[in-house]
């Protein structure tokens, strides 16, 4: 019920379903250096994610999700760290839909 009531009341454009990452789900030189820029990996490439437990995170990184934005699969990883991303509710993230 909760749940229910903040995803009507977050603005999103689109409800993204997660999934399991197809065979390649490496994250792309850009998104490295973006999560280098903010300070969310360090530089041997390793995740640095505030609030995210290693156990979390490994599975995090078998995720992904088909963007309506981009028209592609990408990492949920990079989904996350987004600039649409706004929230991630029982298997699915919610995105703002903005231009990328
Ligand atoms: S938050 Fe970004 S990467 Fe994720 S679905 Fe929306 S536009 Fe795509």
């Amino acid at each position: 019920m909760t749940k229910m009531k903040i995803m009507s009341e977050l603005p999103h454009k689109y409800e993204v379903t997660i999934k399991a990452a197809s065979t390649s789900n490496k994250l792309s030189d850009q998104t490295k250096e973006e999560l280098k820029a903010s300070g969310m990996m360090d530089d041997k490439g390793k995740l640095k994610l505030k609030g995210v437990s290693p156990k979390m995170l490994k599975k995090m990184k078998e995720e992904a999700v088909d963007c309506p934005v981009l028209k592609k699969e990408v990492p949920f990883i990079q989904c996350f760290v987004c600039s649409n991303f706004q929230s991630r509710i029982t298997g699915k993230v919610l995105c703002k839909g903005d231009p990328l």
